[in-house]
């Protein structure tokens, strides 16, 4: 529960935590398969890989490093990204119309 409002204030806010250490993933989406394996096992207190059809991504503001979806992947294409780009509006739109909390 106090998981998921964290994840719910980085997303109101846009930006990641300040006690994650560790920089975010990201996918190289040239070598990516979109086989969805990372996204099922990102946990969901993060909640930070999205496919959007063409591609499947990491937002850095959500991506504690962690890394459980680089260990799944089947090919090997998640990489550490020191200097990774704050995520745009479009995307924060789709993340906020789905993410809404039925529970
Ligand atoms: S490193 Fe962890 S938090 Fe980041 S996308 Fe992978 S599984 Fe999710
Ligand atoms: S597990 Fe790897 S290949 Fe599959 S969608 Fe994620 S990044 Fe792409």
């Amino acid at each position: 529960m106090q998981a998921n409002t964290a994840r719910a204030d980085r997303i109101a806010q846009r930006s990641r935590s300040e006690n994650w250490k560790k920089p975010p993933r990201r996918i190289e989406s040239s070598e990516c398969i979109t086989c969805d394996t990372c996204l099922r096992n990102c946990p969901p207190e993060f909640g930070a890989i999205f496919d959007r059809g063409l591609d499947v991504v990491i937002i850095p503001e959500l991506c504690s490093g962690c890394p459980k979806c680089v260990l799944v992947c089947p090919v090997d294409c998640i990489y550490v990204d020191e200097e990774w780009t704050p995520t745009g509006d479009q995307m924060w739109s789709h993340i906020e119309l789905t993410t809404g909390d039925p529970a």
